[in-house]
């Protein structure tokens, strides 16, 4: 079997999903990429949480072809395909439905960062893209998700901005590993939460300022950052 260790970190990934609450049903989906062999590992379509082994999961190349598997892979491959070959930084991927992050996916909306939460993983608002044109959606849906997150993303890092949100749809979120992926989701679940609260609360409710972002993305990202251990 090829990529045992990727494929049970995958696994547990999407596993994470579901602990956290943010997958009902089959939704939602979890991936992972060796580098150096240029192979994707993903979850397999519609298959229940409860019983997949990491044997289930697909292996595929940057293309798409099938490396190994006997499953159809998430049909939400093509995105996560796009987002690998054009963010060379990042090393794993996960999409859910979440109730507030797709909340705010389904009003358009970008999250305004209103407090340290969001400052300490996001350098600003976390974006939204365009809404898809009817002829992208027609053709090859999958992918041109995968491109209009790209387009967004023209002048981001995307380690400065480790999820996006597609419009209309969800969000979708990445790290350096399939494990920091998932973590990405459930915090952006958790922003998007306290963003609608924070609105409601107080419906002029204004962003932190420029400094206190600063600080606290800084903090953790970067040659300046000092929290946690700097292993
Ligand atoms: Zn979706």
């Amino acid at each position: 079997m090829l990529l045992k260790a990727l494929r049970e970190e995958v696994l547990e990934a999407n596993l994470e999903l579901v602990r956290r609450g943010l997958v009902l049903y089959t939704f939602g989906n979890a991936s992972g990429i060796a580098r150096e062999q240029g192979l994707v590992v993903i979850k397999p379509s519609g298959m229940p949480y409860d019983t997949m082994k990491p044997e289930d999961l697909v292996v595929t190349d940057l293309h798409g072809k099938i490396i190994e598997g006997s499953l159809r892979p998430s049909s939400d491959l093509p995105t996560h395909l796009i987002l690998y070959r054009e963010f060379a930084t990042i090393g794993g991927i996960a999409h859910t439905h979440s109730r507030a992050a797709t909340s705010w996916a389904q009003a358009q909306r970008e999250i305004p960062c209103f407090g340290t939460t969001h400052a300490d993983y996001f350098e600003g608002p976390i974006p939204v893209t365009k809404p898809l044109s009817p002829a992208q959606i027609r053709s090859d849906y999958e992918a041109s998700t995968g491109h209009a997150i790209v387009r967004r993303f023209a002048k981001l890092d995307p380690l400065h901005f480790p999820a996006v949100l597609v419009a209309g749809h969800a969000p979708f979120c990445w790290g350096r590993t399939p494990t920091g992926a998932a973590h990405i989701a459930v915090i952006v679940e958790e922003i998007a939460a306290m963003a609608s609260q924070t609105i409601a609360t107080n419906p002029r409710a204004q962003c932190i300022s420029q400094h206190l972002h600063k600080k606290h993305f800084r903090r953790k990202h970067g040659p300046e950052s000092y929290y946690g251990q700097n292993k």
